[in-house]
């Protein structure tokens, strides 16, 4: 497995944590990996953690990984969008090293502020 730091993706985060107000999410505690090589053929991106005795042990406060596999980057703008909101779903508003499951991080929810994301970008635009 190789592991490429990704500041494109880390940006297009920062634009829908801003545009979404997900004001939970410490950006300065986020980032953004591409993976090449796995042999999952079905996931696309994971987000990754450290657990609260490894925070505690190491005195360091929570930390999230966003792995993006390669089949990312074949899927289309709105197809990715929806995968980042997807990850960032899985970080609980206590930014405290656990994660929010799939009854949560479900169709429904991404659907709904992936809406939210393209009626903001719209009216931000109108406005420039
Ligand atoms: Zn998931």
């Amino acid at each position: 497995m190789r592991y490429d730091y990704a500041p494109d993706l880390k940006n297009r985060l920062i634009e829908i944590v801003k545009t979404l107000d997900m004001n939970h999410i410490d950006l300065n505690r986020v980032e953004c990996l591409r993976s090449f090589g796995s042999s999952t053929k079905r996931t696309i991106a994971r987000c990754h953690t450290i657990g609260k005795v490894m925070q505690k042990g190491m005195k360091i406060p929570a930390f999230y990984t966003i792995e993006f596999l390669e089949r990312f980057d074949k899927l289309n703008n709105e197809q990715q969008d929806k995968v980042i909101i997807h990850e960032l779903l899985h970080i609980p508003k206590t930014f405290g090293g656990g994660f929010r499951q799939h009854d949560f991080v479900c169709e429904d929810n991404i659907n709904n502020l992936h809406r939210n994301l393209q009626i903001s970008r719209k009216n931000k635009s109108f406005f420039v």
